[in-house]
């Protein structure tokens, strides 16, 4: 055989290893706090745990239904009319997935045909683009305004042609924190509507919002959701991202098609603990306490960082702080993370990562959702930091 072998030709040729794995990596080897990959370090709740645990007891161990636990659907359609008036149907529009992120990608899968262009809005989550451009389609990027991290309306209509399929939007905004307005919403509304435009939107962080401000949700607006795929993490709402469950609601239409796709990948996710969530979805203040917790451990966070030079770029919800050290540093962020990691023992996420050309403003990202021990633990090591 002369030819190397395998000989494939990549999906995704620019394309590394995920710069949560990267930094997750470097922490385990340097013995580093790992504010970098948002997860808590917190235990989820005990009442949940022993709901899995009793519904693998009763017996749910087999497939379930390829949509979702029937029941668990139901209270969903029902959660999302307490919370934000909508109408949901739970038979024909909210499907159980195993994760947020694999609701992302499958809408996007169901609707992208190659050469279609999405509108993108950096820094992105980091499956954004490859995920879109595993489907042969386009993202069509536009960075946020710095430092606010506000999207510029006129450069959305700027840039829709006719190829645009879709416009993706993530609030609260991982990695900045960043929210939607109303007045986001009609900028959104002014562009899509008497256009064949869809919305992905990304919620997964629909709880963790801070400051008394209201989660725009497409879920309120009826005219946004019949054209959106709107998805959500378990993961987040209840301290377990390991347990990588998540759901996606849509119109019946695109749902039909987002199930089409499903079916063959996934077919059907994890039985015990769809059961145990729709019985524990039913204690409402589990997920209305989470702003306020989470909210202390930023303000906790903010305030042990006014000690270090990096100046807080405010964020709003998620479980992510920005901070810029453009005032002493002008080293690359990923060098910083690195030389963070390696010689300090801190590890947080550069934000270049969320940039497809890599563009750095000196930001780095700080995941907040740890216990106040290890908040204090990370934040003493860049007392010692030379500037
Ligand atoms: N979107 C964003 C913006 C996220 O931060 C995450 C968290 N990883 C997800 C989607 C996906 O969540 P999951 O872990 O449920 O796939
Ligand atoms: N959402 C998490 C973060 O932004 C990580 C998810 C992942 O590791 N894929 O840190």
């Amino acid at each position: 055989m002369t030819e190397k072998f395998p000989s494939i030709q990549s999906k995704l040729p620019g394309v590394g290893t995920t710069i949560f794995t990267v930094m997750s990596q470097m922490a385990i080897e340097y013995n580093a706090v790992n504010l970098g990959q948002g997860f808590p370090d917190f235990l989820m709740s005990e009442e949940l745990t022993s709901l899995v645990d009793k519904a693998m007891k009763d017996g749910f161990n087999q497939y379930t239904h390829m949509a979702g636990y029937p029941l668990l659907r139901e209270r969903l359609a029902e959660k999302a009319a307490r919370s934000y008036n909508a109408s949901v149907d739970p038979e024909t529009q909210i499907t159980v997935t195993p994760g947020g992120t694999y609701a992302i990608y499958t809408a996007l899968t169901t609707v992208l045909q190659p050469g279609d262009e999405v509108i993108v809005f950096e820094p992105a989550y980091d499956s954004y683009i490859p995920n879109i451009e595993i489907n042969g389609a386009i993202p069509v990027l536009i960075s946020l305004q710095f430092p606010d991290y506000s999207i510029p309306w006129d450069e959305v209509k700027a840039k829709i042609t006719a190829r645009t399929k879709m416009i993706m939007i993530n609030t609260p905004h991982n990695p900045t924190g960043s929210v939607l307005s109303e007045n986001d919403i009609e900028q959104l509304r002014s562009i899509v509507s008497g256009t064949q435009i869809l919305i992905l939107s990304d919620e997964v962080y629909e709880h963790l919002i801070y400051d008394g401000i209201t989660h725009q949700s497409m879920l309120r607006y009826p005219d946004l959701m019949e054209r959106s795929f709107v998805c959500f993490s378990f993961g987040k709402t209840y301290h377990c991202t390991g347990w990588k469950l998540g759901y996606c609601i849509a119109s019946p239409a695109l749902m039909k098609e987002f199930r089409k796709v499903h079916q063959f990948n996934c077919f059907s996710c994890d039985t015990p603990k769809q059961v145990a969530v729709a019985e524990y979805i039913l204690n409402e203040d589990a997920y209305k306490s989470l702003g306020v917790f989470l909210q202390q451990k930023r303000d906790f966070f903010r305030e042990l960082m006014k000690a270090t030079p990096f100046k807080c770029i405010p964020s709003h919800g998620s479980y992510f702080e920005c901070y810029s050290y453009a005032n002493f540093s002008n080293e690359a962020d990923k060098d910083l993370a690195i030389r963070l990691t390696k010689d300090y023992g801190i590890a947080t996420i550069p934000v270049s990562a969320f940039y497809k050309n890599g563009e750095d403003n000196k930001v780095l990202r700080f995941c907040f959702a740890k216990k106040e021990e290890t908040l204090q633990r990370a934040v003493a090591k860049l007392h010692n930091l030379k500037i």
